[in-house]
């Protein structure tokens, strides 16, 4: 028979699992059953109130994203987040898109105004660009990569996400590229790659040279953004890219 510490523990249990339910119901995957409607519970005074949102938000983290075995699961998991302040000028969340089985990701910085309408990564100028970079450059289709960025809501004004934002997605890009696990990313300019390898070193200094972001080979290189201001500089995203090309062949063996 279970004892006092058991039946607390199962309580705890038994309320996380439907914290978990409701969180995936509001996610759009709907089999929670309604019919069995949650005790009515005395007001709780506003501290408690605090307390137990942060409460149920740490649990719905750990609960959720570090246990999706899917990029599905993750996306549903992150639900309508609220976790940063750029939810508050965000029109979609913009997750990622592309094969979840990829050998190549690309990482950008975060979503723009046509980004943010669309809900796609890179799909406006620079996303053009980008795609040019893949079809055109790498003979690939973008259906083939993944795509994603460091944060998945749009920063005011296409400013810099700050550090609490990035630290509050971070987590989400660590776990899509644990679930892609591609071969080789390509980290898209300074935001991302100095995110990723946790570096403050200018990325014309680490562009072109082969980095490791857990075990995986990051080639860090110029944005698409920044190719489209400084075109010039096209011929050295080329010379990083046709070193992805010989990795994912084999050639750099
Ligand atoms: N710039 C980025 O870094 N990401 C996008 O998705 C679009 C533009």
């Amino acid at each position: 028979m279970a004892d006092g510490n058991d039946a607390a523990e199962l309580n705890l249990i038994a309320a996380s699992l439907k914290r978990h339910l409701e969180r995936r119901q509001r996610a759009g995957i709907g089999f929670l059953p309604m019919s069995d409607p949650a005790p009515v519970k005395p007001p709780m005074a506003k501290t408690e109130i605090q307390m137990s949102a942060v409460v149920d938000d740490l649990s719905a983290d750990s609960a959720d994203y570090m246990g999706a075995q899917t990029l599905e699961e993750l996306r549903a998991a992150i639900g309508d987040c609220q976790r940063c302040k750029l939810c508050s000028g965000r029109t979609h969340i913009v997750f990622g898109v592309g094969n979840p089985n990829a050998k190549l990701m690309f990482v950008g910085e975060g979503p723009g105004r046509d980004e943010d309408l669309k809900g796609e990564p890179f799909v406006g100028r620079a996303g053009q660009l980008l795609t040019d970079i893949i079809t055109k450059g790498m003979g690939l289709k973008r259906e083939d990569v993944y795509i994603c960025n460091v944060v998945k809501c749009r920063p005011p004004e296409n400013r810099n996400p700050e550090s609490d934002e990035v630290a509050a997605c971070e987590p989400f890009l660590k776990k899509q590229i644990d679930l892609v696990r591609p071969a080789v990313i390509v980290g898209l300019g300074k935001f991302a790659v100095q995110t990723l390898l946790q570096s403050t070193v200018p990325i014309s200094k680490l562009r072109g040279n082969w980095h490791s972001y857990h075990g995986i080979k990051l080639m860090p290189t110029f944005h698409p953004a920044y190719l489209l201001r400084n075109p010039a500089d096209k011929k050295l995203v080329w010379e990083d890219i046709k070193q992805v090309i010989k990795e994912l062949n084999g050639e750099n063996a």
